[in-house]
């Protein structure tokens, strides 16, 4: 049985997580006040409801406190997405997660114990950054304000060598979580496993030793 899930404000951002959580095999009730939003998303939801998620009286008459999680994706108005995650919080929802316009919203929603938020656009962009930053980099995510993980593409510097040879926890502090050639992925890689021109490493470590690894170490 999947989880159950409760996705409030269906615009591009609700209404891709919905679809793909529907997808993924699990309930999901898709709540948004626009009647003609609510109905592009009947055939993509368990139930698909038109409400106003300020309403306390209808989120509880939906049997919202049931829930394991809550997306709160209203974007326009900053107040009905802090009212509407107020609500859900205090009835109890374990998981509320909510997508913030800009920093005030954010930090609004971080105080009333919204348990994530997302930035999609901030994200979105700095990874497109680090992407574009590094011919190296095809992917970045964000640990915390000093650690990532990035996929990187092996060069012809460390073809043909083992992780012991190229030494990336001693020399960088990096760690190799995994190794991808074409479609095999081998995850917690050993010393001795080589490394070809083309793979693509997932590394784990500090922006700084990151860096360095990249730059002078492939
Ligand atoms: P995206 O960028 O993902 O398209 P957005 O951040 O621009 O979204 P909006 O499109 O403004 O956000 O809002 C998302 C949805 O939230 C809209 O479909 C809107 O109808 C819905 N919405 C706004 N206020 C409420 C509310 N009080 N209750 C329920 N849904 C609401
Ligand atoms: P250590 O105490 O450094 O772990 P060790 O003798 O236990 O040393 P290993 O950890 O097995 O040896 O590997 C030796 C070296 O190989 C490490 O110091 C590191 O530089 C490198 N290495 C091995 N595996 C990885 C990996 N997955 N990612 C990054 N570096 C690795
Ligand atoms: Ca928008």
């Amino acid at each position: 049985m999947g989880k159950q899930f409760a996705v409030i404000g269906l615009g591009r951002f609700g209404s891709n997580v919905c679809k793909e959580l529907y997808q993924l095999g699990h309930e999901v009730l898709a709540i948004d006040a626009n009647e003609n939003i609510v109905d592009r998303l009947k055939h993509h939801s368990s139930h698909a409801v038109v409400a106003n998620a300020t309403d306390e009286a209808i989120l509880k008459s939906l049997g919202l406190r049931n829930f394991d999680y809550a997306i709160i994706a209203i974007g326009e108005h900053i107040q009905p997405s802090i009212l509407c995650t107020l609500i859900l919080k205090e009835m109890g929802i374990k998981q509320v997660w909510v997508k913030a316009q800009n920093t005030q919203h954010h930090k609004v929603l971080e105080k009333i114990g919204a348990d994530r938020i997302i930035q999609p656009e901030k994200e979105m962009g700095m990874r497109i950054a680090h992407q574009l930053d590094s011919e190296k980099i095809i992917d970045y995510i964000e640990l915390s304000k000093e650690y990532s993980i990035v996929e990187v593409v092996a060069t012809a510097k460390i073809s043909n060598r083992t992780l012991v040879e190229v030494d990336v926890r001693k020399r960088f502090g990096c760690t190799v979580l995994a190794v991808k050639r074409d479609e095999q992925v081998n995850i917690s890689p050993l010393p001795n496993d080589f490394i070809y021109e083309g793979d693509i490493l997932v590394v784990m470590g500090h922006k700084n030793d990151i860096k360095r690894f990249e730059n002078k170490g492939m």
